[in-house]
């Protein structure tokens, strides 16, 4: 239910954390992590939070949300005295990815450090077992992806009758993942009486449905339309081909020896052999993806956080529960189909009110998905020349690339519509071809695209560093 005007401005003198009616523990705890200002989702979410009522968020990853469940859930949990029993939790966080659950599980430790608490997580890709100790003595917060969950369940490891806070999270990547069932299947083993807490980046209908189903007169509330994050990004796009855009990256990392970086593809195979060719051109990276051991996700993770690696190439999926300060460049190696995805992934690079920088590789057959993105955002990405020698990209419509199956030759058949489009074929493979100056309209200045080795700024770190609870 959107909320009253009133609520609104109640909510504009809530700037500090002092404001919000949270257990003094709990503001120590805050303060000593840094946090000075509740960020716009705390000021709406965690009044409501705190009476006790459940809540509808449309809000991304990046924007404080997990503050905005877990601090007031601390809250409650501290004040209602009680004990979890054998196998039973209090409070149950349910999320997408094992990244993201380990990342929430981490966030709440610190959040409700030294307040007796006991917080874990369970996620696939570790053994159950080592799980089941843990859920044995009965824990206050348990963070859990949805397959694994249902695992525990079954098997007896966990009940959910005593589950006092349920929080959704990511929601609609759970849709995306299919999710869906399993979620219909757990949220009816929970106490009728509990608060739920949901939060999304968007909100499909299906997600407005799972909501109307699932929560209880919940006050709506929401932060940053999506295009938010995209204007504090520095966006650039280079047209290029596919077959080039390795090189591009290669030439790209030498010139700037960027920080920290995140790569984009859209298939795992696609990461793996991004990583494979940087390693052949003596460029130490590594990937994350769903076929990653959850060990080996976690060593490339943490050696990207710990600044051991600076170039971490990923997967959609595996992105979600990146959260690394100091992001200086997110590339899209690939474009994403889905627009929203675009939002997510540069996101990464502006987190907490940071600002960084994207750079997109669209080939001939990513210019619609590119399209697609300026619609959604509304920003217009910068235009960035190939360097010299690179082979001038197609300009024509070329279909879009639909993952999972064989790219289309270019040029190679003729179309439905007539003959091959592909003017450029023959220039491939000749160095300097065509008019030597890459990207449409490229010659022009002013207004035209800048050439790529000048437009690229400095890595120097823009971002404004923050502490991390
Ligand atoms: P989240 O959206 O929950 O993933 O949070 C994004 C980042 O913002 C995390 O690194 C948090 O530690 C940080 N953060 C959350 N709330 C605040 C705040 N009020 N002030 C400063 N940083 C915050």
């Amino acid at each position: 239910m959107p909320r009253p005007l009133a609520a609104y401005i109640k909510v504009l003198f809530l700037t500090k954390f002092s404001d919000f009616a949270l257990a003094e523990p709990i503001q120590k705890r805050v303060a000593e992590g840094g946090y000075t200002t509740p960020s716009p989702i705390q000021q709406q979410a965690i009044p409501p939070a705190l009476e006790g009522k459940d809540i509808l968020g449309i809000a991304q990853t990046g924007t404080g949300k997990t503050a905005a469940f877990s601090l007031p859930s601390i809250h409650h949990l501290l004040n209602n005295k009680k004990r979890a029993g054998r196998f039973e939790c209090r409070m149950l966080v349910l999320a997408p990815t094992r990244e993201l659950a380990r990342q929430i599980a981490d966030s709440m430790t610190g959040y409700s450090k030294g307040l007796g608490m006991f917080v874990t997580s369970a996620f696939g890709g570790v053994p159950i077992n080592k799980q089941k100790r843990v859920l044995e003595r009965g824990v206050d917060v348990l963070v859990a992806t949805p397959g694994r969950l249902l695992d525990l369940i079954d098997r007896r490891f966990l009940t959910l009758d005593k589950v006092e806070i349920l929080v959704l999270d990511e929601a609609d990547q759970m849709l995306d993942l299919g999710f869906i069932v399993p979620l219909k299947k757990i949220v009816p083993m929970l106490p009728r009486q509990r608060q739920s807490l949901f939060f999304s980046a968007t909100m499909p209908k299906t997600i407005s449905q799972l909501a109307d189903q699932f929560l209880t007169n919940p006050v709506q509330v929401s932060v940053a339309p999506q295009s938010t994050t995209a204007e504090r990004v520095d966006q650039k796009v280079t047209y290029i081909n596919q077959d080039d855009k390795q090189r591009l990256l290669k030439d790209f990392i030498n010139k700037e020896n960027p920080d920290h970086m995140l790569v984009f593809t859209q298939t795992k195979h696609g990461a793996d052999k991004v990583v494979k060719n940087l390693m052949a051109v003596g460029i130490h990276s590594a990937a994350i993806h769903g076929n990653k051991s959850q060990p080996q996700r976690e060593r490339a993770l943490g050696d990207f956080k710990k600044g051991k690696i600076n170039i971490l190439v990923a997967t959609d999926i595996a992105a979600r529960g990146i959260d690394v300060d100091g992001i200086t460049h997110v590339i899209n190696f690939d474009m994403p189909n889905v627009s929203e995805q675009y939002v997510h992934r540069i996101g990464r690079t502006a987190r907490a009110g940071a600002s960084g920088i994207s750079y997109s590789l669209v080939a001939p057959d990513e210019r619609q998905f590119l399209r697609d993105v300026v619609k959604l955002t509304g920003v217009k990405p910068e235009v960035i020349a190939l360097p010299e020698g690179y082979d001038e990209p197609m300009r024509e419509e070329v279909p879009a690339r639909i993952y999972g199956q064989k790219p289309k030759k270019f040029g190679a058949k003729p179309t439905r519509s007539g003959p091959s489009k592909n003017k450029h074929s023959s220039r491939k493979g000749r160095p300097g071809g065509g008019s030597g100056r890459g990207g449409p309209g490229s010659s022009a200045k002013g207004d035209g695209p800048k050439h790529w080795n000048n437009g690229a700024k400095s890595f120097k770190r823009r971002q404004t560093r923050k502490a991390d609870a």
